[in-house]
């Protein structure tokens, strides 16, 4: 049995008994989504549908925001340790209620990409697999084999936190590589732009902007983006967001990364989920940088 099957065996059976004997109402974890490559969150209210749940090498998605969707409730929830950290934030921001949470930490090696997943083979895939460190994908009746090293989000290239700072019960097995220290350097793309002098730097950033719809899916997503009503965002019909005025979407992306310093914590769901692909983590780790420097 492979790592991520016995996790996905002991989620369902530790989310059935949380349920079964009342200590939580809802767990909150993924389920397999539209195609192999995609996970969703998913809330299991009964035993029976928490034998829905899954656990595989694409597990992305930050399950903090859909924690938050459930506040008030007593919930149970699967948590890797990027998620966990938004979770600990989330809390020292009293958005959720530590009694009423029930939270299993899973030991994480890295999740994969699913963009980079699709683009390693000619065709829609059909199945993902795992045969130890590698990723099996058929497409029709290839099957092809990619080592999951090689697949990693960036994220999880210079990950602290395979084992969740935050828990009550931690399921997965802690490797010396869990445990070992990251190799990579989460800033070196900060870096990199600053050493652009001030032109080149507008430069970039006018070219990454410009391709900004001003659709708000970076700000919807992000877990620590929880006011009720956010006072960034343009009505749709407002001729600027129609424009995309350039100057409303340097504000936007200006006034909301200077909300999120000091709580932003890298999870990098709102580089995700945009659709033009910009590369809204190198604002979030400059924000990060500023603020541990002072
Ligand atoms: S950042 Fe760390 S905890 Fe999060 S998915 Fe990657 S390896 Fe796992
Ligand atoms: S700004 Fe982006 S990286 Fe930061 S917490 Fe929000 S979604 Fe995560
Ligand atoms: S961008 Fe600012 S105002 Fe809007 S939801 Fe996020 S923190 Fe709140
Ligand atoms: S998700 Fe991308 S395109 Fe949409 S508002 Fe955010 S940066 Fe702009």
């Amino acid at each position: 049995m492979t790592v991520t099957a016995l996790i996905e065996d002991q989620l369902r059976a530790r989310a059935s008994a949380l349920l079964s004997d009342g200590t939580v109402e809802v767990f909150l974890g993924y389920r397999q989504g539209s195609n192999p490559l995609r996970v969703a969150p998913f809330a299991a209210r009964t035993p029976a549908e928490a034998e829905r749940l899954v656990w595989n090498a694409v597990c992305v998605p930050n399950l903090a925001g859909a924690l938050l969707k459930h506040a008030g409730r007593r919930v149970g929830v699967a948590l890797k340790g990027c998620d966990a950290r938004s979770v600990a934030q989330l809390l020292s921001q009293r958005q959720l209620d530590r009694e009423r949470l029930h939270i299993i930490g899973v030991v994480c090696e890295g999740m994969a990409d699913p963009e980079q997943l699709a683009a390693a083979v000619s065709g829609p895939v059909d199945e993902l697999a795992e045969d130890g460190n590698e990723l099996l994908l058929s497409v029709g009746e290839e099957i092809s084999r990619h080592p999951q090293d090689g697949m990693l989000l960036a994220k999880c290239e210079t990950c602290t936190s395979h084992i969740p700072e935050l828990y009550d019960e931690l399921i997965g097995e802690v490797t010396p590589a869990a445990a070992a220290a990251p190799v990579g350097d989460r800033l070196a793309g900060v870096r990199a732009l600053e050493a652009l002098d001030a032109p080149g730097r507008l430069a970039f950033w006018s070219e990454q902007l410009s391709k900004c719809t001003l659709c708000y899916a970076c700000q919807t997503v992000c877990p620590l983006c929880f006011c009720k009503e956010c006072s960034l965002t343009l009505p749709r019909d407002d001729p600027r967001r129609q424009t995309r005025e350039p100057a409303s979407v340097f504000s936007f992306h200006m006034m909301r990364a200077y909300h999120l310093a000091g709580r932003c914590t890298g999870c990098d769901e709102c580089e995700r989920v945009c659709p033009e692909d910009i590369p809204l983590s190198l604002i979030c780790r400059k924000i990060e940088q500023d603020g541990r420097a002072q």
